[in-house]
């Protein structure tokens, strides 16, 4: 029965990215614009701070908004700039504050949390965003209509297409004006397909997967790290203020854009790839124990591994990220496996734990109990591609999928009712 496979089609929103080529008019005016959605967070974030610590109620977003309305007719420059900014900066700022409250329930220790910041003109994202409603926004061959700033020409690198919902105008600090046009849109989803797959992050190469395929460390961080520290060298050594230094300091910021785009390049292609062939998808638990626990076995083995694994660690969650939405798109399974499950010294032949094998240069290893020879990568992808099965299993409830020891005997049966059963992401349990 699920062998017969139509095109489905999914509803999904979509974020394209352009660079805007602004008039030096229109410049001036997403710059004022950015500096004004600044100041109605820091303002309001100032008013907020007040009344907290007179121990008032605190202003919610609504009451916010009704003083913005007010401080729009005192201050006239407000005016000028579209207000689907301020309002959204409003948004900004209570999104801050929610973050920081359940932050505060969660932790334990309170000291580490930390509390909605000011933003500065430098080291903060610059952008804004604005709100399609009624026109407002409009997309025609290659310019983009926005509110206040009118027509704005931009690079097509590709079709937009869809319902607008909103767009992000990003000042980045190469001084390019990015704009990021959120679409609803219709996606073709995959074909569905029978294959499952475990898969182990690493610190050597990026991930293992249960087939034993490796996928390697991308190479461009090697070949931009030259190129990376000369452009530090020449940063450090300008002299403050001169007009060298502000090139230097685009020159290292172009560096970062470069690796950036490639970093994300390759995990969109890896991630796309892996999810077209694979129904249910088994990876470890990212949280940020897990995390640190990484550092620690790196350091443990040089320098260079330890900053390898600081670096891999903000692009393994931007991974799952991707990972987790391109799933929902397309029907297909993400289940996270538990930290403390023992991936790497279970054998995955018999279930002999082997404590050995906790010593992070031990990369193939025989089992002492059933003598099968393990290759400590693929054997963890392969211990992670079972636990999250069993979970899945364990949760869904099919008594057939198991036999009396707990091992899964059919896959496909698990797969197909979990697909039926329409199970997008259990929690780790
Ligand atoms: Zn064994």
């Amino acid at each position: 029965m699920y062998s017969t496979q139509f095109l489905k089609l999914a509803y999904v929103q979509k974020a394209f990215q352009v660079t805007l080529i602004p008039s030096h008019s229109q410049k001036i005016l997403i710059n004022k614009t950015i500096g004004c959605t600044r100041f109605v967070y820091n303002h309001f974030l100032a008013l907020r701070k007040e009344l907290y610590s007179a121990e008032q109620k605190t202003l919610n977003y609504n009451a916010c908004s009704q003083q913005l309305t007010l401080l729009k007719k005192e201050i006239e420059w407000l005016k000028v700039v579209d207000k689907f900014a301020l309002q959204n900066s409003l948004k900004n700022l209570e999104a801050a504050y929610k973050n920081f409250f359940t932050d505060l329930k969660k932790a334990k220790n309170k000291k580490g949390v930390g509390f909605p910041k000011f933003k500065k003109k430098h080291r903060c994202k610059q952008s804004y965003k604005t709100n399609f409603t009624n026109g407002n926004i409009q997309v025609i061959e290659n310019r983009l209509k926005l509110p206040k700033l009118g027509w704005v020409k931009f690079h097509k690198s590709q079709q937009i297409s869809g319902k607008l919902v909103n767009v992000t105008v990003t000042l980045t600090n190469t001084g390019k004006y990015i704009a990021t046009i959120l679409c609803e849109t219709e996606i073709e989803k995959h074909p569905q397909v029978t294959k499952n797959i475990g898969l182990d992050l690493g610190i050597k190469s990026y991930l293992v997967t249960s087939d034993g395929e490796v996928v390697n460390n991308p190479k461009y961080y090697r070949t931009q790290k030259r190129k990376l520290r000369k452009a530090h060298k020449k940063l450090s050594r300008s002299v403050k203020g001169s007009s060298n230094r502000v090139k230097a300091r685009i020159k290292l910021a172009h560096t970062y854009e470069r690796i950036t785009n490639l970093r994300n390049d390759f995990l969109h292609k890896l991630s796309t790839r892996l999810i077209k062939e694979n129904t249910i998808i088994c990876i470890e638990d990212l949280r940020v124990g897990n995390m640190l626990k990484n550092h620690k076995l790196a350091m443990s083995i040089s320098d260079s591994a330890a900053l390898a694994s600081l670096r891999a660690s903000a692009s393994w969650s931007k991974f799952v990220t991707m990972l987790e939405y391109k799933a929902n798109w397309h029907d297909r399974v993400l289940q996270k496996v538990g930290t403390f499950y023992p991936s790497s010294q279970t054998c995955n032949c018999c279930g002999f734990i082997n404590p050995l094998v906790k010593d992070l240069k031990l990369r193939e290893w025989s089992c002492p109990s059933c003598s099968s020879y393990n290759l400590r990568d693929v054997n963890a992808s392969l211990n992670i591609l079972d636990e999250g099965l069993r979970i899945l299993t364990a949760a869904v409830g099919i008594p057939d999928a198991l036999n009396a020891c707990g091992e899964i005997v059919s896959p496909g049966v698990i797969q197909a009712e979990i697909v039926e059963a329409g199970i997008t992401r259990l929690e780790v349990v």
